[in-house]
Order: C-alpha cells, then sequence, then structure tokens
C-alpha cells in the first residue's frame, strides 16, 4: 500500500484508453468514491478507434465516423460531457446507392434496414428481379422459425427474403457495419432486433411500425439517427480525459502481464508492476489473453476464440470541379459481385455538411472485413491506387486525382460476433468466476457500436461499485 492513501481507497487499473475504458475511468470517478483510477494506454494517444483528423481544415473521421442515437447511450455521455451544442446531425440528401452492375441503384424510398416499407419505390426498383421482390414481399407469410437455435445472418436473410436480398442488399449493408462475413455471423450478437421483428409478425410489418415511429420522433427531437460533432468524435475522447484525475492516464503503457500476489492484482508495464484491487481489461480480447496467459491458459484460449477482421478507411477529397456530376444521397454500397476493392463509400460532405469546406467534396471509402482482410493489410500506396481507381469508376471521375488523401488500416481490430458467439460468452463468463475482480469491457463481447462500448464502460464501473458495496468489498469479477 502507497504511504498517504486512506485505506477504504480501491486500486483500479483499467487497462485500454478507447472509448470503453475512458468511460469506466470516468464512470469511476465521477461519483467521487474513494476510488484511485489509472488508465494504461499502449499508444501515445487515447481513443483507440475514435481517431478524428484534419486536411487543410477539413475534418474527418479515420475510424468511427458517427453514432446511433436509437440506442441512447452515447447521446446521453455527449450532452453530460456538456458537448450537446456540438452535435450534428446528417444532411438532408439522405439515401444510399448500390451499385449493380456497374451502376448505381438508388435504395428505394422507404427501404428500412432490409425490408420495404414502402409499395411503390419498392415494385418500380431495378434493384431487384421480380421474383426476388415476390419472395420479399410474401415475407410476412413466412412462420417464424423460433427454435431458438443461433443461426447466420446469410442463412436467416435467405429464409425470410431471399438470396437476391441477401447478397444485394443485407449483405453489403448489414454485414458492413461488422466488417463481417454473412455466413459467419450469429444474428443474434449481432442484430437481435431481427429475430425479435420475426416473432412479432415478421420484419416488413415491424419494420413499416418502426419507419413511422422513428419519423415522428425524430419531428418532436430534431436528432437524426447518426449524429456526430463539429469537431469530430474525438471531442468526446478529450472531454473524457479533462474529466480524469492529472497523472491518471498513462500513455505509451502498454499492460504485458496481469498476475495475482497475496489477494491483489497485478499489472505488469514495461516500466513498473502497479498493484489494483480491480482490473477492468478494455482491451481487443486477443490482446488481453496474452496479458492473462500466465495465469489462466485456458481463460486465454477462450478470449482467443472471438476472431477479428482488418479493414481500411480511406478519405478522398476532391475539389468540386474535378467531379463532372456530383454524386447524389450519403454513398453507396459496392456488393461483392461486383469485384471492387472499396466495400461501400460516404460522401462526408453531403452526410455531414455542417463541417464540409465549401467548394469540395470528401468521399470515406472501406476496404477488407472478414475473407477479404488481404485487401486491408497490403501495401498502402497499392491500396490508395486501387481505391482511387474504384472511385474514379463508380462516380465517373475521367482521371481526377483528389486534392488529398489519408489512408488508415485497422488491423485485425474488428471483432467477429460469429455464430455461437453467446456460448462463447457464457464460457468466458464460467472462467472468470475464479478471477475476484477481473472485469471484461468494451467491443469484443456485448456490441461494437459506440453506443454499446459506452455501456459496457459504464457496467464495467457499476461492477467496481456494486462489489464496494458489499460488505466485504470484493469486486465480483463479469463481462460488462
Ligand atoms: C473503420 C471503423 C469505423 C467504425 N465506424 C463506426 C461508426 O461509425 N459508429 C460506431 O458506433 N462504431 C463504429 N466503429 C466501431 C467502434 O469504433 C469501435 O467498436 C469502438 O471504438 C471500440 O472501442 P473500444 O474502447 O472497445 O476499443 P478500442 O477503441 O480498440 O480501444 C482499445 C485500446 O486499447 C489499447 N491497447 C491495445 N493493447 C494494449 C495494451 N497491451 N495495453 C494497454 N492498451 C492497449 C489500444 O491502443 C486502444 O486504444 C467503427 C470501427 C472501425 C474500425
Amino acid at each position: 500500500m502507497r504511504p498517504g492513501r486512506p485505506p477504504a481507497t480501491k486500486r483500479v487499473v483499467v487497462l485500454g484508453g478507447g472509448i470503453s475504458g475512458l468511460v469506466a475511468a470516468y464512470e469511476l470517478v465521477k461519483r467521487g468514491a474513494p476510488i484511485e483510477v489509472t488508465v494504461l494506454e499502449a499508444s501515445k494517444t487515447l481513443g483507440g478507434k475514435i481517431r478524428t483528423e484534419s486536411i487543410d481544415g477539413q475534418i474527418f473521421e479515420t475510424g468511427p465516423d458517427s453514432f446511433l442515437t436509437t440506442k441512447p447511450e452515447m447521446l446521453e455521455l455527449v450532452r453530460e460531457l456538456g458537448l450537446a451544442n456540438e452535435l450534428i446531425g446528417t444532411g438532408p440528401d439522405a439515401g444510399v446507392d448500390i451499385l449493380l452492375g456497374g451502376r448505381l441503384v438508388p435504395m428505394p424510398a422507404g427501404m428500412n434496414l432490409v425490408a420495404p416499407t414502402r409499395l411503390l419505390p419498392f415494385l418500380l426498383t431495378p434493384l431487384f428481379s421480380p421474383a426476388a421482390k415476390l419472395h420479399m414481399a410474401l415475407e410476412p407469410l413466412r412462420p417464424s422459425r423460433g427454435d431458438g437455435k443461433d443461426e447466420s445472418l446469410a442463412d436467416f436473410a435467405r429464409r425470410r427474403l431471399g438470396a437476391e436480398a441477401l447478397e444485394r442488399l443485407v449483405a453489403p449493408m448489414l454485414a458492413g457495419i461488422y466488417a463481417g462475413d454473412p455466413e459467419r455471423m450469429s444474428v443474434a450478437s449481432t442484430f437481435p432486433q431481427l429475430l425479435d421483428m420475426e416473432k412479432r409478425g415478421g420484419l416488413v410489418k415491424s419494420m413499416w411500425l418502426g419507419w413511422l415511429g422513428t419519423k415522428r420522433a425524430a419531428r418532436r427531437d430534431g436528432l437524426t439517427t447518426f449524429m456526430t460533432l463539429k469537431g469530430g468524435l474525438s471531442m468526446v475522447v478529450d472531454a473524457l480525459q479533462r474529466r480524469l484525475p492529472p497523472r491518471s492516464v498513462r500513455l505509451d503503457t502498454p499492460a504485458q502481464a496481469v498476475r495475482r500476489r497475496e489477494g491483489h492484482w497485478e499489472v505488469v508495464t514495461p516500466n513498473a508492476v502497479i498493484e489494483a484491487d480491480a482490473v477492468i481489461s478494455a482491451l481487443p480480447a486477443y490482446t488481453f489473453a496474452d496479458c492473462i496467459e500466465g495465469i489462466d491458459p485456458e481463460l486465454a484460449v477462450r478470449l482467443r476464440e472471438i476472431p477479428f477482421s482488418s479493414t481500411a478507411t480511406s478519405v478522398l477529397i476532391y475539389d468540386d470541379k474535378d467531379i463532372p456530376v456530383k454524386p447524389k444521397g450519403f454513398g453507396f454500397l459496392a456488393p461483392k459481385g461486383e469485384g471492387l476493392t472499396v466495400t461501400a463509400a460516404t460522401y462526408s460532405s453531403a452526410k455531414f455538411p455542417g463541417r464540409a469546406i465549401p467548394g469540395r467534396t470528401t468521399v470515406r471509402a472501406f476496404i477488407g472485413g472478414a475473407g477479404r482482410d488481404a485487401d486491408a493489410e497490403g501495401a498502402i500506396t497499392r491500396l490508395e491506387s486501387r481505391v482511387r481507381g474504384d472511385i474514379d469508376k463508380v462516380l465517373a471521375l475521367k482521371g481526377a486525382k483528389p486534392a488529398a488523401m489519408k489512408t488508415t488500416r485497422w488491423i485485425k481490430t474488428n471483432p467477429q460476433y460469429e455464430v455461437g458467439h453467446a456460448r462463447r460468452l457464457d464460457r468466458l463468463g464460467s472462467c472468470l468466476k475464479g478471477h475476484q475482480g477481473l472485469i471484461l469491457a468494451g467491443a469484443s463481447y456485448g456490441g461494437v457500436g459506440l453506443p454499446d462500448c459506452v455501456r459496457s464502460g459504464r457496467r464495467a464501473a457499476e461492477l467496481v461499485f456494486a462489489g464496494s458495496r458489499r460488505s466485504h468489498d470484493a469486486v465480483r469479477p463479469g463481462l460488462a
């Protein structure tokens, strides 16, 4: 015990300074409880995948660019941190195109997530063949499977909506969010709402009702489904850091191992061994596996069962004069069969006009994902030339060069919730039982979106407080 520390003070070490770890640390300090928090971050900056950059005054994101407001946690955090005035919503020119045979075909109006909610645009769209439309239209008549067995997103989509809807809509749109392979992704762990909708009379009916609901709600509170901040999402990271006590964050300090000694934890770093009563890991599962292997090889094996895929984002900034026809909507999705390296692209300047520099069009392209990891992992010059070629072709730019381009690779950083993920979490939970005071949080486990990560960080702190409230003061292990 360090001299001068009141005996009741609990020492908590948080591993990883991404949004999950930072929220856990912030929640631990904000109530003024006698808790001493130390955040260990391997890199030179906080934020993990949240990384806002700028070129010539144009702000852009190399990781997440926005957050869902239908899950409230991230929005609540932004407000709590006093950043409500910085919120900006998406522009009016909504809509996404799907690349079909090299041509951009607009997603029909009323196509909510993966099911049609308006008849006429659905009937008129060239996106699906008449047979596929009939198959999708009959979706409400299909009985729900209801046997509770986990199923892949692809099997679910084929069963409910048909193969064409899977290829042209579900795979590029939903699997893209997870940078995942729809044939392997667990529908229960990635889109459980689809299973609920299936039980409540089908996707078409539920999405139609949901679409009406969100339209009304959006009119009431002025929120759009996705929001961001004027100065980028790093504003949230900076605000969280400002609320942590000075010297509680140690950058450039990777956790190398965790071990038990005389009833407490020790976290080994290159320069010091830090004692703790509780450890919250907000690291990628396989990274924490390396830390825990020395004392629990089985837990390490379980952690490594969660696979990760690689992706990259390329931001291309064009002068408007170099773009013959201004693209419409927020961006496009490129189904696998189209043979592009780019899997999807967002026109960031149209998606978030509130921070776009006039006279410029910013395109953010996505590369890689499960089964296409090599595309993202290759040499950056080759990758950039393929991305430029793809964007040139799709937007018919006739060889126009971007004024600036920035590519960021995210190697093995996208956790994959494959079929059986829930069982894997159960097994992890069982392994954790022997490790009093060890808590696992972050995107590897119960949700990859920013609101999910905020919820996980909060729960991790709650588990620590729950321990403090109990008489013997020990923190129960758990998955947050
Ligand atoms: C390209 C991309 C786009 C995305 N877009 C969106 C989006 O628009 N909206 C959305 O909601 N979500 C999006 N996501 C998902 C979301 O960004 C992530 O799931 C979330 O940021 C993960 O946060 P985290 O804190 O759990 O993990 P991370 O951000 O991965 O943080 C983990 C931290 O641990 C650190 N670390 C690693 N090893 C060690 C060690 N040994 N010791 C100490 N520290 C270590 C890392 O440096 C990192 O800072 C996107 C993800 C990517 C990659």
